[in-house]
Parts: structure tokens; sequence; C-alpha cells
């Protein structure tokens, strides 16, 4: 058996189809979109036609939508342009406690600028409860910024109903996790987070929605290539890359969640089976977060990987940490069992024969490690 890629939150496989656009886009689309001559022209006709499609996937026009190097600095364009261009209105800012490191530590930045920000921490299943959020709305918030699906449980917040107490409070939502796994039509917020590579597209390219008349300023500065909030070179390899995979992944887009549900829920069922674990959250739509009791993340993740399993302790950024995951650790879950906690996540090319046989060699190696501790 090839290995058993089940970390697909973190990063997925480029669809073939998408890295042949972009290899076909870099020879022969290679010149600046700026520039006035006509291979500038065509390459950003290649961008134009890249954005319609990306616009029609949010259901938005394409002056709604900004390519940008990927999900860190959409939220960081997102979070401080709107701060500094309504910083007048007032300073206070409502978030979750289990955002995204791209936006936890953007708000901290803004803190340290005289900013207040409101962490709201989530119930046991992973979820914000949109009363916390409307008890923490005060007269200065200018901004609330929730993510639409959490990277470690892949748990969906409720950003409808949050957007539906905002009144004239902009709401953003770090989407990047959700882009893919549901219909994208269907969420109202004013600015929107994605990422290309979380749907099968190159790495370092994404968009940032912006709501027509959403009030915000620039945060990168230069040749204004795409409108006035981001400059820099148009990336049109990477954006016509990420436009393909688009296309693909709508193409099949409710066929693609429920087979990733039902993997989903065939992994639970067989976990379930293993004696004192936890499934954290529930409400996801490829993500299954599994706490072991008396183990340790770590050392389940390396056992995995020896028999040819790829799985993460918690989101890739946080990975290499060893400590208990912030976002777990939010939910109330015991330390015993946080200890052990591992994320499988899952993508279309993945299978029910590699969950039975991941499943086989989970119970196999916690027979042995949970053998070895009790002596
Ligand atoms: N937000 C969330 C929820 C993510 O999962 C990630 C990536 O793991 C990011 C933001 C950052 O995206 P990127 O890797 O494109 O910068």
């Amino acid at each position: 058996m090839e290995n058993i890629y089940f970390d697909n939150s973190a990063t997925t496989k480029i669809y073939r189809a998408a890295l042949k656009k972009y290899v076909e886009v870099s020879e022969n689309l290679y010149e600046n979109s700026s520039a006035l001559h006509i291979g500038g022209i065509n390459a950003e006709r290649e961008i134009e036609k890249s954005r319609r499609i990306v616009a029609r996937s949010f259901g938005a026009s394409t002056d709604e939508i900004i390519f940008t190097s990927g999900g860190t600095e959409g939220d960081n364009m997102a979070i401080l342009g709107v701060a500094y261009a309504n910083s007048r209105k007032g300073k206070h800012i409502i978030t979750s406690s289990i955002e995204h490191h791209a936006v936890l530590h953007t708000c901290q930045h803004l803190e340290k600028e005289g900013f207040e920000v409101t962490y709201i921490k989530p119930q046991k299943d992973g979820k914000i409860d949109p009363l916390d959020v409307e008890q923490a709305i005060r007269h200065d918030t200018i901004l609330i910024s929730v993510m639409s699906a959490n990277n470690e449980t892949g748990v969906f917040q409720p950003i409808n109903e949050i957007k539906a107490l905002c009144g004239d409070i902009i709401l953003h939502t770090d989407a990047v996790q959700a882009y893919g796994k549901m219909n994208f039509s269907d969420i109202n917020a004013d600015l929107i987070t994605v990422s290309a590579h979380k749907v099968h597209g190159p790495k370092g390219v994404g968009t940032l929605y912006v709501k027509k008349g959403t009030k915000i300023t620039p945060v990168i500065f230069g040749g204004n290539q795409d409108g006035i909030l981001h400059s820099g070179t148009m990336n049109t390899p990477a954006i016509s890359s990420f436009a393909k995979a688009v296309e693909i992944f709508n193409a099949n887009l409710e066929k693609n969640i429920v087979y990733l549900k039902s993997l989903r829920s065939y992994m639970i069922e067989k976990l379930n089976s293993i004696d004192d674990i936890l499934i954290n959250g529930y409400d996801a739509v490829n993500v299954v977060n599994v706490s072991f009791k008396g183990v340790r993340g770590e050392v389940l993740l390396h056992s995995l990987e020896s028999e040819g399993i790829y799985v993460s302790t918690g989101s890739a950024c946080n990975s290499k940490s060893t400590d208990i995951s912030y976002v777990i650790s939010s939910m109330g879950v015991p330390r015993e069992f946080a200890e052990g906690t591992i994320r499988i996540s899952f993508s279309e090319f993945n299978t029910k024969e590699e969950i039975d046989f991941t499943v086989e060699k989970i119970e196999n190696i916690l027979n042995l490690l949970r053998r070895f501790k009790r002596r």
C-alpha cells in the first residue's frame, strides 16, 4: 500500500490539472500582468478569467475578490484593514479563543496598539455560542472575526447567526477550512478569507472576499496591482492554477461533501470500538479529532508514520509543539485525554480501506503503548 495521507487540513495534494495549468501559464503567460504590451494584456485576461471563476464560487461579483498570498495574508489584511479604517468609531474587537494564529496574533498585535479584544471560548462541542457573541458586543465594537470551520476539529461555526447580531459591526470569517466543504453562496459575512492549498490548489495564493461598501484600508502598499487593497506583481500561474482547482472541486461539491462525511462517520464508528477515547467536536465534514487516554499524541503520530500513515497532532503551524492544543483545552477536554490527541483529516482521494488499515494500526499501537505504561 502507498502512504496514507490523512493530513488534508494541513495541506492537500494539488490536482494534476491545476498543476498542469500552473506550468502552462508559467511558460506561456509569464509576462507582467501590469505591462502594456500584448503579453501583459494576455496575462491580465487570464487573471480576470480566474477571478470570475473564484467569484462565482463565492456567489460574489468580481470586484469583491482580491487575490492574496494565502490565508495568513488574507486574515491580516482583513483584521488590520478594518481596525485601522474604523478606529475613530471604536477600538473593540470580538474574536474566538480557537482562531488560527493568523487571526489571534493579528488581534494580539492590535492590543499592543490600544485596541481591546474579547476572546469568546467555545462550548464543549467546539461551537461558539452566538449568545456569547451578542453579550460581548459593546457600543464601540467595530469588528467580529469568527472562523467558519476550525482547523483542528473541523467544527463549523454559526456564522450566519452571528451576522444576524452584527448590525453595522463588520463581520470577518476565516473560511480557510470551510472552502470546498460547504456551499459558499450560503455564507453571509463582510470579509471572507480562503487559501488555495487547502482545496487541491497551489501554495502561496488565496482570496480575500470584501463585500462592496465594507470600510477597510490597505495595509500593504505599492503599485496597487490588485486594486488599492493589494499591491505586488500578480502571481498569474498560481492564480490560474487556483481557479482550475476551484472549477474542479465546485463541479462535484455536493457529492464530495457527502463522501467526506461518510468517511468521517465510518472512521468514528470504527474508533468507537476502542476503549478510553474521546471524539472532539461534532458538525465537521472531513476531520476526526480524537483523544486517546494515557498516551501521547506525538508518539502515536510517529508510530503511525512508521506504518506509512500521516496524521497530525494539531494544526500544522502548531504541530511541532508538544504542548496541549489551545483549541482542545478551550473545549475543556481533560488533560489525560488532551495529551493523546491526533487530527485525522480526509480529502476526496481517501478511501474506507485506508480507514480500516489505519484503525487496525491504531489498535495495535495503543495495545503496545498502554501495556508498556501499565508495567
Ligand atoms: N486559517 C486557517 C483556519 C488555517 O487552517 C490556515 C492554515 O493552516 C490559515 C489560516 C493560514 O493559511 P495559509 O497557510 O494559506 O497562510
